[in-house]
C-alpha cells in the first residue's frame, strides 16, 4: 500500500481556562480531529490522508490550529464547519482555502496581532 501522501496535525491541546494564550480543545480541536477523520473516510481519502491528534503547535491564540505536510499550510480559527470545504478543496483538488490560513507573519512568530507580547 502506497504510502500518506499527507498529513493533518490538530492541535487538541488544552490549557487552564484563565490562560492568556488561550489553547485549542476548548476551541473544539478534538471535534475537529473526529470531523476529519469521518470526511477522509466519507470521501475515501483515509488510505491517502491521516488525520493526527497534536500537542501544542504553539499557536495557540489562533485555535483552532490545523497545519498540513508536506503543504506546510497552516489554518486558524477552524471549526467543524469548515472541514468539508477543506478536505474537498485543499486535500481533492490541492487549491487551500485562503480564508482559513493564517498568515506567515502569524506562523513562527513570537508576536503578531494576535498574540500577547512575551
Ligand atoms: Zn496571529
Amino acid at each position: 500500500m502506497a504510502p500518506f501522501t499527507r498529513h493533518l496535525f490538530i492541535c487538541t491541546n488544552e490549557r487552564p481556562a484563565d490562560h492568556p494564550r488561550g489553547s485549542c480543545a476548548p476551541a473544539g480541536g478534538e471535534a475537529l480531529q473526529k470531523a476529519f477523520k469521518k470526511a477522509l473516510a466519507d470521501r475515501g481519502l483515509n488510505r491517502a490522508v491521516r488525520a493526527n491528534k497534536s500537542g501544542c503547535l504553539d499557536q495557540c491564540e489562533h485555535g483552532s490550529v490545523v497545519v498540513v505536510y508536506p503543504d506546510a499550510v497552516w489554518y486558524g480559527q477552524v471549526t467543524p464547519a469548515d472541514v468539508d470545504e477543506i478536505v474537498g478543496s485543499h486535500l481533492e483538488q490541492g487549491r487551500p482555502v485562503e480564508r482559513l490560513r493564517l498568515p506567515d507573519s502569524c506562523v513562527n512568530a513570537s508576536t503578531c496581532p494576535h498574540k500577547p507580547r512575551r
